[in-house]
């Protein structure tokens, strides 16, 4: 299996201004993996991109601790946590960036970008610095092929986030809308997958923004009409209080409580294992 949307570090903090939002704990992050391993995880992409306090050291001794296979990610995230760097430099030299990620290898790291996001819009807007990010973004996926995957505030804007994509020449099939579920409109999610992109249902276990019946139940549906080869699940854990040791659902939630709910659902094991093997292996190309 492959979590597609992780933060296994991530600093928010400053922005925010709440501790919680420095995901930083090694020990617990690495117990909590080790034992997923074990239940049959093989691989992580952590969607931290540039700003967003990824740490290339820290990512590799993670990898080492728990034996999972852990991919990163290029890209600037949304505002208002976009570097200097990002506000600053035009199209053509965020693409370059990008590529060089992807190709060469993340900045003083050799370990090259397997994905391009998490690009982001606001609530409701998309800001000219974020559509600037989009359209660097873009050319840098039309170049190498390699998946790019959006955040959008609470399901907002998925619509138009795939529809811009689609009109820069980005494959949809190479397209991973995230959070949608948050947008709580199944029809929103019908029209992003008819336009032929992933949708990811990518904060499972975050039920103080939606419940995770209602998301198993949008599952459902998105399965019963035969979508699920453009379907992901993760759970994207960006705060301490997510961690199991510190009373949060942790990153095992996922498998140990909500499959048994997909499962009690008549979500079949086929579909199952579309949305956390198969569509994960062919975006990925492993
Ligand atoms: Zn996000």
């Amino acid at each position: 299996m492959t979590y597609m949307h992780e933060h296994l570090r991530v600093d928010l903090s400053k922005e925010k201004g709440d501790r919680d939002c420095l995901l930083d704990d090694f020990d617990a992050i690495g117990q909590e993996l080790i034992g997923l391993a074990k239940r049959g995880l093989r691989r992580i992409v952590d969607v931290s991109c540039r700003g967003m306090g990824r740490d290339y050291d820290y990512l590799e001794r993670m990898e080492r601790f728990t034996g999972l296979t852990i991919l990163i990610s290029t890209g600037f995230y949304k505002e208002p946590f976009l570097p200097k760097e990002a506000l600053e430099a035009d199209e053509k030299t965020l693409t370059a960036l990008f590529i060089s990620d992807i190709r060469n290898g993340c900045e003083s790291s050799n370990r090259r970008a397997a994905l391009i996001g998490e690009i982001g819009t606001s609530l409701g807007v998309m800001t000219p610095a974020e559509a600037k990010i989009f359209r660097a973004a873009a050319g840098a996926c039309r170049e190498t092929g390699v998946p790019l995957s959006t955040h959008t505030t609470l399901g907002t804007l998925g619509f138009e986030q795939v529809r811009f994509l689609k009109q820069l020449g980005v494959d949809p099939s190479r397209i991973i809308i995230g959070h949608l579920d948050l947008a709580d409109d199944l029809d929103l999610i019908f029209r992003v997958l008819d336009e032929g992109a992933y949708v990811e249902f990518d904060t499972i276990g975050k039920i103080t923004y939606l419940s995770d019946e209602k998301r198993a139940a949008f599952i459902q549906a998105c399965c019963n009409k035969g979508y699920s080869r453009q379907m992901l699940l993760s759970m994207d854990i960006t705060r301490l209080s997510h961690l199991a040791v510190n009373g949060g659902p942790g990153y095992a939630y996922l498998v140990d409580s909500f499959l048994p709910r997909l499962r009690v659902l008549g979500v079949s094991e086929e579909a199952i294992s579309d949305m956390l093997e198969r569509n994960p292996d062919v975006l990925l190309g492993v």
